[in-house]
């Protein structure tokens, strides 16, 4: 069996037509254009790249976009305050911390990620980083959902592959990804927020195992997955005698192996025992940006009051 191949990028264009629709008419009522600003420190080439990417992605929607380019020596208390200024500006409806941030900003010592990420509104912080979206998320009340779990979650529903009542496995412990993965499809109901449904109830109730760097047999605990999430950024770790058959493979991983991007997953073995898998590139990657737009536009409506 050949698996059936979940097309995220093409997901992600339908999402992103929905969104530009919404974003039409919300400014023809008359309503301000969502504004989303990221902010870049220093010249790392794949951080310049996403970030020139979920630029071009907020053109297409509609969304203003802005670029704070920072140099790589700004120090901790400049980046506390131009975030400061972000918070304060009414017009600004979402705010992005492009990561990681430079090893020797800060004059050298590195910055403090959390301290940075921590000062960002919630009501702003559109990658759902701060304690605040986390505490809410948890108890299954959320105002945005982390971007790329949420991604995930639209994959799962809009491709017909159900996880309730089912046993997934997310390989994966990072805040980012698999924490909120976990939590997401273990919630009871249907997490909707400010009326965005996301998945229905069938993208939620599942038996949740996470794995992680200490799991012991960890291929004994991915065999029993219906559906495996694997977000672990070593290439091709996941291969096909760890996949029950028939299996939902979901590949989060990114990795560059010579000029080449792979996944987490051994994507041509896998796919002939699972039943349907992300590519990589592909998959999860563009339906996290599109998710991205998702938080600014719903940030935007939720300023409306
Ligand atoms: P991370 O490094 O923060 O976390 C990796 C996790 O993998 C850790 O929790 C660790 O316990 C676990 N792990 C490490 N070695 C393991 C092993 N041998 N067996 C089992 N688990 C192990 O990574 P992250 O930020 O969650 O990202 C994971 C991957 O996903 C990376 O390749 C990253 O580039 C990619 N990523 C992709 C997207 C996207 O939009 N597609 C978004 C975020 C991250």
């Amino acid at each position: 069996m050949t698996a059936r191949l979940l097309n995220g990028k093409q997901i992600a264009a339908e999402i992103r037509e929905e969104l530009a629709a919404r974003v039409t008419r919300r400014v023809a009522d008359g309503k301000t254009r969502p504004k989303l600003c990221a902010i870049l420190i220093g010249e790392d080439p794949a951080s310049q790249v996403y970030v020139r990417n979920k630029e071009r992605a907020c053109e297409k929607a509609g969304i203003a976009g802005t670029v704070d380019r920072l140099p790589a020596d700004t120090t901790q208390a400049e980046l506390l305050s131009r975030i400061d200024g972000l918070n304060r500006d009414p017009s600004v409806h979402g705010i992005l911390v492009q990561l990681p941030l430079p090893a020797g900003g800060n004059a050298g010592q590195g910055f403090d990620e959390r301290a940075v990420l921590d000062v960002v509104d919630p009501a702003k912080d559109v990658d759902a980083f701060s304690p605040v979206n986390v505490g809410l998320l948890m108890q299954g009340r959320p105002r945005f959902l982390p971007c790329t779990p949420h991604g995930i979650v639209q994959l799962l529903d809009r491709c017909d592959c159900p996880v309730a009542g089912k046993q997934v496995v997310v390989v994966g412990r990072s805040d980012i990804v698999g924490k909120p993965m976990a939590m997401m499809l273990a919630q009871k109901t249907n997490m909707t927020n400010q009326g965005d449904a996301i998945g229905g109830s069938r993208i939620a109730n599942a038996t949740v195992t996470i794995a992680h760097s200490r799991t012991e047999n960890l291929a004994d605990v991915v065999r029993r997955a219906d559906c495996v999430i694997a977000a672990v950024g070593i290439a091709e770790m996941i291969t096909a005698d760890m996949i029950k058959p028939g299996a939902t493979v979901i590949d989060v991983g990114i990795n560059r192996v010579g000029d080449k991007l792979v996944g987490d997953v051994a994507f041509d073995e896998v796919r002939e025992v699972a039943g349907a898998i992300t590519p990589v590139p592909g998959g999860v990657g563009p339906l996290t940006i599109a998710m991205l737009l998702h938080n600014t536009l719903l940030a935007a409506e939720l300023a409306d009051g």
